[in-house]
């Protein structure tokens, strides 16, 4: 089974791909991963890259495109959770061609709908654990006293550079302008099933589940 999970920033696709990733098996495929190693690699590409996310810009369709071309390769029995992607109309053609290439086809697009404000509250106190991707909020969820990550014991806590109001704000804004667009588009081919984001994380999984079974 192959999935989209779409929603704004802050919506809590990574947390629910994690979730899916452990309970079904499945594999994520999270372009906001790729490109944060991308930027960390030193190239030419590595810092044009970073210095378009840190605006909260998209980066170009090519390059997203030719990451996830390259993962498609992978074994992959328990199907694929598109995380952050596709987000622009020319991105949801690709990746419908680039599976029918590879004899796949999508089989759900999950919106997780939430409101401006919870996303603001979520994201300019987040962290997120190092080592397992255990997300935190210093509002809702603080990192733990002892400074461990509860799931995997890590001590190493990321803030991504991007989670400050003025990215966000610049983020929504280009979700609410390329990839909302897509919302109307999964309708139109009968695949959009959309969840309560704002829910607690366990409610949304298992709404996801009902969707998935
Ligand atoms: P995310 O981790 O999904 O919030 O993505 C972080 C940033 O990476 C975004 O704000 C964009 O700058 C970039 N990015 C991630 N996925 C895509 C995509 N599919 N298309 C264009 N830019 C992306």
């Amino acid at each position: 089974m192959n999935i989209i999970l779409l929603g704004p920033p802050g919506a809590g696709k990574g947390t629910q791909a994690r979730r899916l990733v452990e309970e079904r098996g499945m594999i994520q495929l999270s372009t906001g991963d790729m490109l944060r190693e991308a930027r960390t690699s030193g190239t030419e590409m590595g810092s044009k890259v970073a210095e378009v996310m840190d605006r909260g810009d998209l980066v170009t369709d090519e390059i997203v495109i030719g990451l996830i071309e390259e993962r498609l390769e992978a074994e992959h029995a328990g199907g694929f959770i598109f995380d952050g992607f596709p987000r622009t109309l020319a991105q949801a053609d690709a990746l419908e061609e680039l599976l029918e290439r590879h004899g796949e086809a999508l089989d759900a697009v999950i919106e997780m709908q939430v409101d401006d404000e919870a996303l603001v509250a979520r994201i300019t106190g987040r962290a997120t654990c190092a080592s397992c991707g255990e997300v935190f909020n210093d509002a809702t969820r603080p990192i733990p006293e002892d400074g461990k990550c509860p799931s995997c014991g890590g001590t190493e806590f990321i803030r991504r550079a991007d989670d400050n109001e003025e990215s966000l704000r610049q983020r929504l804004m280009e979700y609410y302008k390329k990839t909302s667009p897509l919302i109307g588009y999964y309708y139109c081919k009968g695949k959009l099933r959309s969840v309560n984001g704002l829910a607690g994380i366990d409610e949304v999984a298992a709404q996801i589940s009902a969707v998935l079974d």
